[in-house]
Protein backbone atom coordinates (compact mmCIF):
# COMPACT_ATOMS: atom_id res chain seq x y z
CA UNK A 1 0.00 0.00 0.00
CA UNK A 2 1.19 3.40 -0.99
CA UNK A 3 1.57 5.53 2.21
CA UNK A 4 0.16 8.82 2.56
CA UNK A 5 1.88 12.06 2.42
CA UNK A 6 4.08 13.50 5.27
CA UNK A 7 3.82 10.03 7.20
CA UNK A 8 7.58 8.91 7.82
CA UNK A 9 7.95 4.46 7.71
CA UNK A 10 11.09 3.66 9.88
CA UNK A 11 11.29 -0.55 10.41
CA UNK A 12 13.39 -2.34 12.55
CA UNK A 13 15.22 -5.53 11.59
CA UNK A 14 13.16 -7.80 13.79
CA UNK A 15 9.21 -8.39 13.70
CA UNK A 16 7.62 -6.53 15.60
CA UNK A 17 4.15 -4.34 15.98
CA UNK A 18 2.87 -1.47 12.94
CA UNK A 19 2.75 1.31 15.67
CA UNK A 20 2.00 5.06 14.52
CA UNK A 21 2.99 8.50 16.64
CA UNK A 22 0.86 11.09 14.94
CA UNK A 23 1.41 15.01 15.61
CA UNK A 24 -0.06 17.89 14.42
CA UNK A 25 -3.67 16.86 13.80
CA UNK A 26 -4.48 20.68 15.13
CA UNK A 27 -1.61 22.23 13.31
CA UNK A 28 -1.16 24.96 16.08
CA UNK A 29 -0.28 22.39 18.69
CA UNK A 30 3.26 22.74 17.99
CA UNK A 31 5.06 20.55 20.81
CA UNK A 32 4.19 17.70 18.87
CA UNK A 33 5.45 18.73 15.76
CA UNK A 34 8.55 19.06 16.88
CA UNK A 35 8.91 15.79 19.03
CA UNK A 36 8.15 14.05 15.64
CA UNK A 37 10.84 16.26 14.09
CA UNK A 38 12.93 15.19 16.03
CA UNK A 39 12.01 11.79 16.06
CA UNK A 40 12.11 11.55 12.63
CA UNK A 41 16.04 12.54 12.27
CA UNK A 42 17.13 10.28 15.27
CA UNK A 43 14.63 7.22 15.41
CA UNK A 44 15.73 3.58 14.55
CA UNK A 45 13.73 0.76 15.84
CA UNK A 46 15.28 -2.27 17.04
CA UNK A 47 11.82 -4.23 15.33
CA UNK A 48 8.90 -3.39 14.18
CA UNK A 49 7.11 -0.79 11.99
CA UNK A 50 6.75 2.68 13.43
CA UNK A 51 4.95 5.61 11.24
CA UNK A 52 5.64 8.83 12.08
CA UNK A 53 2.35 11.19 10.94
CA UNK A 54 2.10 15.38 10.11
CA UNK A 55 -1.92 14.60 10.61
CA UNK A 56 -2.59 17.92 8.85
CA UNK A 57 0.08 19.64 7.36
CA UNK A 58 -1.80 22.30 5.76
CA UNK A 59 -3.36 23.58 9.06
CA UNK A 60 0.49 22.88 10.32
CA UNK A 61 1.69 24.78 7.56
CA UNK A 62 -0.57 28.03 8.52
CA UNK A 63 -0.02 27.39 12.42
CA UNK A 64 -4.13 27.19 12.49
CA UNK A 65 -6.14 24.49 14.03
CA UNK A 66 -7.93 23.49 11.49
CA UNK A 67 -8.70 23.89 8.05
CA UNK A 68 -12.11 23.35 7.48
CA UNK A 69 -13.28 20.41 9.96
CA UNK A 70 -11.98 19.55 13.61
CA UNK A 71 -9.58 16.53 11.73
CA UNK A 72 -10.16 15.10 15.33
CA UNK A 73 -13.71 14.39 15.08
CA UNK A 74 -13.66 12.33 12.20
CA UNK A 75 -12.09 9.25 12.55
CA UNK A 76 -14.99 7.51 12.31
CA UNK A 77 -16.14 5.01 9.32
CA UNK A 78 -19.62 5.40 11.01
CA UNK A 79 -20.49 9.07 9.18
CA UNK A 80 -19.39 10.10 5.75
CA UNK A 81 -16.53 12.22 5.63
CA UNK A 82 -17.38 15.94 4.96
CA UNK A 83 -16.09 17.20 1.58
CA UNK A 84 -13.23 18.72 2.68
CA UNK A 85 -9.30 18.28 3.25
CA UNK A 86 -9.96 16.88 6.55
CA UNK A 87 -12.66 14.69 5.45
CA UNK A 88 -10.67 13.05 3.12
CA UNK A 89 -7.69 13.08 4.77
CA UNK A 90 -8.92 11.41 8.00
CA UNK A 91 -9.95 8.47 5.58
CA UNK A 92 -7.01 7.57 4.41
CA UNK A 93 -5.10 8.15 7.91
CA UNK A 94 -7.70 5.40 9.17
CA UNK A 95 -6.46 3.26 6.39
CA UNK A 96 -3.10 3.70 7.60
CA UNK A 97 -4.44 3.12 11.21
CA UNK A 98 -6.02 -0.17 10.20
CA UNK A 99 -2.52 -1.78 9.66
CA UNK A 100 -1.10 -0.42 13.80
CA UNK A 101 -1.80 -1.87 16.35
CA UNK A 102 -1.65 1.28 18.31
CA UNK A 103 -1.45 5.10 18.05
CA UNK A 104 0.38 7.60 20.19
CA UNK A 105 -1.37 10.85 19.26
CA UNK A 106 0.47 14.34 20.51
CA UNK A 107 -1.64 17.63 21.08
CA UNK A 108 -1.58 20.67 23.25
CA UNK A 109 -4.00 22.95 24.62
CA UNK A 110 -4.67 26.25 24.98
CA UNK A 111 -3.97 27.71 28.34
CA UNK A 112 -4.10 31.24 27.74
CA UNK A 113 -4.84 32.91 31.24
CA UNK A 114 -1.87 30.94 33.18
CA UNK A 115 0.39 29.00 30.58
CA UNK A 116 3.45 27.95 33.50
CA UNK A 117 0.53 26.16 35.50
CA UNK A 118 -0.06 24.20 32.37
CA UNK A 119 -0.19 20.16 32.80
CA UNK A 120 0.56 17.22 30.72
CA UNK A 121 -1.91 14.29 30.70
CA UNK A 122 -2.92 11.46 28.89
CA UNK A 123 -6.22 10.53 27.50
CA UNK A 124 -7.25 6.96 26.96
CA UNK A 125 -9.41 4.69 28.10
CA UNK A 126 -9.11 2.03 30.91
CA UNK A 127 -7.26 -0.79 28.75
CA UNK A 128 -4.13 1.49 28.00
CA UNK A 129 -3.59 1.92 31.86
CA UNK A 130 -0.15 -0.34 31.42
CA UNK A 131 0.68 1.80 28.92
CA UNK A 132 0.49 4.95 30.30
CA UNK A 133 1.86 3.98 33.61
CA UNK A 134 4.88 4.53 32.02
CA UNK A 135 4.61 7.77 30.88
CA UNK A 136 5.87 10.97 32.63
CA UNK A 137 2.70 12.47 33.14
CA UNK A 138 0.24 13.15 36.12
CA UNK A 139 -3.42 12.80 34.99
CA UNK A 140 -4.87 10.37 32.90
CA UNK A 141 -8.69 10.88 31.75
CA UNK A 142 -10.80 8.30 30.22
CA UNK A 143 -14.51 7.73 29.12
CA UNK A 144 -13.79 9.98 26.37
CA UNK A 145 -15.40 7.04 23.66
CA UNK A 146 -18.64 7.49 25.48
CA UNK A 147 -19.39 10.79 24.11
CA UNK A 148 -17.61 11.70 21.12
CA UNK A 149 -17.26 10.24 18.49
CA UNK A 150 -14.35 10.77 15.92
CA UNK A 151 -11.12 11.22 18.13
CA UNK A 152 -8.16 9.34 17.18
CA UNK A 153 -7.45 7.57 19.99
CA UNK A 154 -11.30 6.31 20.56
CA UNK A 155 -11.28 4.84 16.81
CA UNK A 156 -7.80 2.32 17.98
CA UNK A 157 -10.28 2.08 20.93
CA UNK A 158 -13.60 1.19 18.72
CA UNK A 159 -11.32 -1.50 16.57
CA UNK A 160 -10.39 -3.29 19.95
CA UNK A 161 -6.53 -1.20 20.00
CA UNK A 162 -4.33 0.72 21.88
CA UNK A 163 -4.77 4.47 21.28
CA UNK A 164 -3.45 7.17 23.50
CA UNK A 165 -3.39 10.61 23.23
CA UNK A 166 -1.03 13.09 25.14
CA UNK A 167 -1.96 16.60 26.07
CA UNK A 168 1.88 18.12 26.05
CA UNK A 169 0.66 21.00 28.05
CA UNK A 170 -0.05 24.54 26.80
CA UNK A 171 0.44 25.86 23.37
CA UNK A 172 1.66 29.17 24.54
CA UNK A 173 4.78 27.45 26.42
CA UNK A 174 6.07 25.15 22.91
CA UNK A 175 9.51 24.41 23.79
CA UNK A 176 8.91 23.46 27.33
CA UNK A 177 6.75 20.56 26.34
CA UNK A 178 9.42 18.90 23.31
CA UNK A 179 11.18 16.69 25.07
CA UNK A 180 8.40 15.65 27.19
CA UNK A 181 6.61 14.50 23.59
CA UNK A 182 10.03 12.72 22.47
CA UNK A 183 10.40 11.01 25.35
CA UNK A 184 6.65 10.06 25.69
CA UNK A 185 6.61 9.15 21.99
CA UNK A 186 10.04 6.80 22.71
CA UNK A 187 8.42 5.33 26.14
CA UNK A 188 5.47 4.50 23.48
CA UNK A 189 7.81 2.68 21.73
CA UNK A 190 9.62 0.69 24.07
CA UNK A 191 6.60 -0.59 25.68
CA UNK A 192 5.45 -1.89 22.41
CA UNK A 193 9.58 -3.73 21.74
CA UNK A 194 10.05 -1.40 18.73
CA UNK A 195 12.69 0.25 21.30
CA UNK A 196 15.32 -1.40 23.39
CA UNK A 197 13.09 -0.59 27.42
CA UNK A 198 13.37 2.84 28.65
CA UNK A 199 15.07 3.87 31.85
CA UNK A 200 12.66 3.59 34.62
CA UNK A 201 10.67 6.68 35.90
CA UNK A 202 11.18 8.06 39.49
CA UNK A 203 7.74 6.39 41.68
CA UNK A 204 5.03 9.26 41.11
CA UNK A 205 1.09 9.17 41.59
CA UNK A 206 -0.95 8.82 38.48
CA UNK A 207 -4.28 9.97 38.90
CA UNK A 208 -7.20 8.56 36.63
CA UNK A 209 -10.11 11.08 35.79
CA UNK A 210 -13.22 10.20 33.58
CA UNK A 211 -15.21 12.25 31.71
CA UNK A 212 -18.41 12.73 33.23
CA UNK A 213 -19.70 16.05 31.31
CA UNK A 214 -19.39 16.88 27.17
CA UNK A 215 -20.69 20.64 27.00
CA UNK A 216 -21.27 21.87 23.75
CA UNK A 217 -21.98 25.31 23.23
CA UNK A 218 -25.17 25.56 21.97
CA UNK A 219 -25.66 29.75 21.96
CA UNK A 220 -23.14 32.44 20.71
CA UNK A 221 -23.96 34.63 24.47
CA UNK A 222 -22.00 31.42 26.01
CA UNK A 223 -19.77 33.10 28.88
CA UNK A 224 -17.50 30.71 31.25
CA UNK A 225 -18.15 32.44 35.01
CA UNK A 226 -13.92 32.95 35.26
CA UNK A 227 -10.86 32.03 33.83
CA UNK A 228 -10.87 28.84 34.57
CA UNK A 229 -7.44 26.98 34.14
CA UNK A 230 -7.47 23.26 32.65
CA UNK A 231 -8.14 20.36 35.13
CA UNK A 232 -9.05 23.14 37.69
CA UNK A 233 -10.78 21.53 40.44
CA UNK A 234 -14.70 22.72 40.46
CA UNK A 235 -17.36 21.92 43.48
CA UNK A 236 -20.80 20.90 43.66
CA UNK A 237 -22.72 24.23 42.73
CA UNK A 238 -20.22 25.86 41.14
CA UNK A 239 -21.41 28.49 38.60
CA UNK A 240 -19.48 27.55 35.46
CA UNK A 241 -20.96 29.49 32.73
CA UNK A 242 -24.10 31.17 31.68
CA UNK A 243 -25.71 30.70 28.26
CA UNK A 244 -29.50 31.39 26.88
CA UNK A 245 -30.02 33.48 29.57
CA UNK A 246 -29.05 30.31 32.12
CA UNK A 247 -26.73 29.04 34.33
CA UNK A 248 -24.55 25.94 34.14
CA UNK A 249 -23.71 25.19 37.52
CA UNK A 250 -21.55 21.77 38.48
CA UNK A 251 -23.89 18.91 39.47
CA UNK A 252 -20.77 17.20 41.53
CA UNK A 253 -17.30 17.86 42.50
CA UNK A 254 -14.66 17.24 40.22
CA UNK A 255 -12.18 18.70 37.41
CA UNK A 256 -12.81 21.09 34.40
CA UNK A 257 -11.13 19.97 30.87
CA UNK A 258 -10.56 22.12 28.14
CA UNK A 259 -12.61 25.48 28.99
CA UNK A 260 -13.16 27.58 25.73
CA UNK A 261 -16.05 29.89 25.15
CA UNK A 262 -13.99 31.38 21.95
CA UNK A 263 -15.02 28.66 19.76
CA UNK A 264 -18.34 28.50 17.41
CA UNK A 265 -21.72 26.73 18.33
CA UNK A 266 -21.60 22.84 18.28
CA UNK A 267 -18.03 22.82 19.36
CA UNK A 268 -17.43 21.76 23.17
CA UNK A 269 -16.92 24.75 25.64
CA UNK A 270 -15.77 22.56 28.66
CA UNK A 271 -15.74 19.08 30.08
CA UNK A 272 -16.20 17.74 33.56
CA UNK A 273 -14.44 15.04 35.03
CA UNK A 274 -14.51 13.22 37.93
CA UNK A 275 -11.50 10.78 39.90
CA UNK A 276 -12.22 7.21 38.77
CA UNK A 277 -13.38 4.76 40.77
ZN1 LIG B 1 -5.36 19.05 19.77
Amino acid sequence: MKLPSDVIKKTGPKPGPAVAVFAGVHGNERAGQLALEALAETLSPIAGTVFLVKANPPAIERNVRLVNANLNRLFSRRATPPPTYEGARATELMDLLDRCDALLDLHSYPETAAPDAAEPFAICEPDCRPLVAGFDVGTVVGGFAAFEDGGSDGYMHGNGKIGVCVELGAIERTEKFVDLGIDTARRFLSHFGCLPPAPPLLPRPQRHLRLTAFHKKTAPDFRLARPFRNLEPICAGEEIAAENGRRLVAERDGFIIFPNDTRPVGVEAFLLAAEAT
